[in-house]
């Protein structure tokens, strides 16, 4: 007989050959446009600022597909030693997940309110305007903290002011979308970013990854889950039968 109980296991993980050859492999690809902006760093040309720009865009896009697959997965889900990224997994893996918007309380009708970074149990709210400020400046900073090295990376070996500036910039609407797309798939009716077509794509993604934490890691931009075999777009017969289908947890 098959065995089946595999399939209702959680999404395996890429092999640690599949994680290397990605993160080569988005190396490979942006190494042309980091060496082409070295090359016109010192150009005043339009061309090679139009040029530096668009490389900063790519760039950012394939580096940030990888860096928030690790984050999300193994600092906000899986990790257990590291002060800083233990802190992160108990807000996001525990509170967020399993205690405040779980499957069957996808979404919220109440003002945003995350768990608090000050509270001793890391699953509590945050109780004052002050705690709530800092909660949500923490988490951008905690993103922020992760990118600068990056960044700066990205600075001393193109010496290239365009397609640096370009890069931060993009890295700020990242970290940005990060929390505000976040906030508003749980809380419906709070931001304009509804009206868009990609905002539903990505809810509905989003939405099995609230049922298999392994799965659609990648919570901005999937390519990463793609590239690391970790992408669903449907869930399961069984994890339909046990938990709400995605247009029932819009409504619970
Ligand atoms: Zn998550
Ligand atoms: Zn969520
Ligand atoms: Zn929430």
């Amino acid at each position: 007989m098959k065995d089946l109980s595999r399939r209702i296991m959680a999404t395996k993980g890429p092999s640690p050959l599949r994680i290397v050859l990605v993160v080569l492999g988005v190396l490979v690809c942006i190494s042309p446009l980091v060496l082409l902006a070295n090359l016109i760093a010192n150009q005043p040309t339009p061309f090679a600022i139009v040029f530096s720009l668009f490389a900063g865009v790519i760039s950012t896009f394939l580096v940030a597909s990888i860096v928030e697959w690790f984050v999300h997965r193994y600092a906000m889900h899986k990790s257990k030693r590291l002060p800083l990224f233990r802190i992160a997994t108990e807000l996001h893996h525990n509170a967020h997940h399993w205690v405040h918007c779980p499957p069957t309380r996808y979404v919220n009708p109440e003002q945003i309110n995350r768990p608090s970074v000050f509270a001793a149990g890391k699953n509590e709210l945050c109780q004052t305007t002050l705690t709530r400020v800092l909660t949500t400046a923490s988490h951008a900073a905690f993103y922020t903290f992760l990118t600068i090295p990056i960044l700066l990376l990205a600075w001393v070996v193109t010496v290239n002011i365009w397609f640096t500036v370009s890069m931060v910039s993009m890295a700020a609407v990242f970290i940005y979308l990060f929390i505000r797309l976040h906030d508003a798939i749980h809380h419906p009716g709070l931001s304009w970013l509804e009206r868009f077509n990609w905002f539903w794509f990505l809810d509905h993604h989003h939405y099995i990854h609230h049922i298999d934490n392994d799965a659609n890691t990648n919570f901005l931009l999937p390519l990463g889950d793609l590239l690391m075999g970790t992408l669903r777009l449907e869930l399961t017969a069984e994890e339909q039968a046990k938990w709400p289908s995605y247009a029932e947890a819009r409504t619970l």
